[in-house]
């Protein structure tokens, strides 16, 4: 248990600091895999902790509707000058509370309701704010879809099909075109996408929820000055708190800050403002640099690993973050649903996923979804990826066998016990 992250709450609430402490105690005796996760620092925790939580501040710096955002202006200045020179970006807004605000934003302020966007399918790895149909982006917007091209023997397949995006864009004439994925293991050209959207007349938006921490670290292109605007998530590899951020150039500032305020939110949460400002400057780091290129190095070591314990690897390789497994090359008759579930008996943390063409639902898939920013951030380098695909390939060689989930369970324990990322908390 914790005693520095739970504080006062093991006294005036020991129910909450008992399931916080279990908490803890999860992520740092588990293997946290999921692509979309990290380990924020203790900085970053102490930042959501305080008392800006407490601040009302509706508006933005300078024109607030409510008195006392003296503190409130300075942080959310401070955030938005970091993350501005961070990306090169001329305008910046650190409000949106999740990644899934940002992008609805996007759309209401550039979109009128009705309007056609073009963006990634979600079984090929685009996102539900990319036009599902269960979310309010697909019920508002007409979305029309590309996805990646066929699998071939080559691995040289299964990447965006910029010729389909093309074709859609001159016979849909969208009003926005969406470039980003959530489940894609290869970098994104943002160029392709403007001379399309310049083509076509159409607004460029780039979804980096994903890569963003790469492109900070310099190991992915930045899309910032390429498309009109730019969405991403803060809590994926940019490894600040859970929230989103938009940047643009100024000719569109206006309509994406009166999309997020008063469109689509009232207060802002000015106590993840100010974790938001403390991660931008971590990713500003030399270090952070060092970090992008250990994430790249240990996804390729798992990548190579895990293809030869005989799982095929989505697009043939990755240049990201993530690994994407098709689990029918290794036992046809594996659903994603029960390799996951065997997984997290073993103590290994990551989410099954559609593949591409994928046969089964969403619900059950042929896939899995890995990733590797949480356990760099924790320390892991190549010889442990090595490591934890022997110990995937047995956890999956041996589904039904509790005995040996158990052992595998035991060895995950002590592996993560050499690699703590709170090693400072109790
Ligand atoms: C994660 C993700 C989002 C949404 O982020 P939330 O913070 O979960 O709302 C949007 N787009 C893409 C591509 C993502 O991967």
């Amino acid at each position: 248990m914790s005693v520095e992250m739970t504080g006062p709450l093991l006294s005036s609430d020991p129910e909450v600091a008992r399931i916080l402490g279990d908490e803890l105690d999860r992520q740092r005796t588990t293997l946290q895999l999921i692509a979309s996760e990290n380990f924020t620092s203790p900085s970053v925790i102490a930042a959501t902790a305080s008392v800006l939580t407490n601040k009302y501040s509706e508006g933005y710096p300078g024109r607030r509707y409510y008195g006392g955002n003296i503190f409130a202006d300075e942080v959310e200045d401070l955030a938005r000058e970091r993350v501005k020179a961070l990306f090169g970006a001329e305008h910046a807004n650190v409000q949106p509370h999740a990644g899934a605000s940002a992008n609805l934003a996007v759309y209401l302020g550039l979109a009128e309701a009705g309007d056609t966007i073009l963006a990634m399918r979600l079984d090929q790895g685009g996102h539900l704010t990319h036009g599902s149909p269960v979310s309010i982006t697909g019920k508002t917007y007409r979305f029309v879809s590309y996805g990646v091209t066929p699998a071939n023997e080559e691995g040289t397949g299964e990447r965006i099909d910029l010729d389909l995006v093309r074709d859609l864009a001159r016979r849909e004439r969208p009003r926005i075109i969406v470039a980003g994925t959530t489940a894609y293991a290869r970098i994104i050209d943002p160029k392709p996408y403007r001379e399309i959207a310049d083509e076509v007349g159409a607004i460029f938006m780039f979804d980096a929820a994903h890569p963003a921490g790469l492109i900070a670290g310099g190991v992915h292109p930045n899309p910032v000055g390429v498309a009109d605007v730019v969405t991403f998530t803060t809590h994926k590899t940019l490894r600040g708190p859970r929230g989103g951020a938009i940047l643009c150039n100024q000719e569109h500032a206006k309509a994406i800050d009166g999309a997020i305020f008063p469109g689509l939110q009232g207060g802002p949460l000015e106590h993840v403002i100010a974790a938001k400002a403390v991660a931008f400057r971590e990713a500003s780091q030399p270090e952070f640099r060092d970090y992008a290129q250990r994430v790249l190095e240990n996804a390729r070591a798992l990548a190579d690993a895990l293809s030869k314990e005989g799982f095929r690897l989505v697009t043939g390789g990755t240049e990201n973050h993530q690994v994407i497994l098709d689990l029918r090359s290794f036992d046809e008759g594996l659903t994603g649903k029960v390799a996951q579930e065997a997984l997290d008996r073993a103590g290994i943390t990551c989410n099954r996923n559609q593949i591409p063409d994928d046969p089964r639902s969403p619900f059950v898939t042929s896939g899995l979804r890995l990733g590797t920013p949480a356990e760099t951030t924790a320390g892991m380098g190549v010889n442990e990826m090595a490591t934890i695909a022997k110990l995937m390939g047995r956890v999956l060689r041996n589904v039904e066998d509790e005995g040996e989930l158990a052992r595998v369970r035991e060895e995950v324990r002590g592996l993560c016990q050499a690699f703590d990322p709170y090693p400072d908390t109790k």
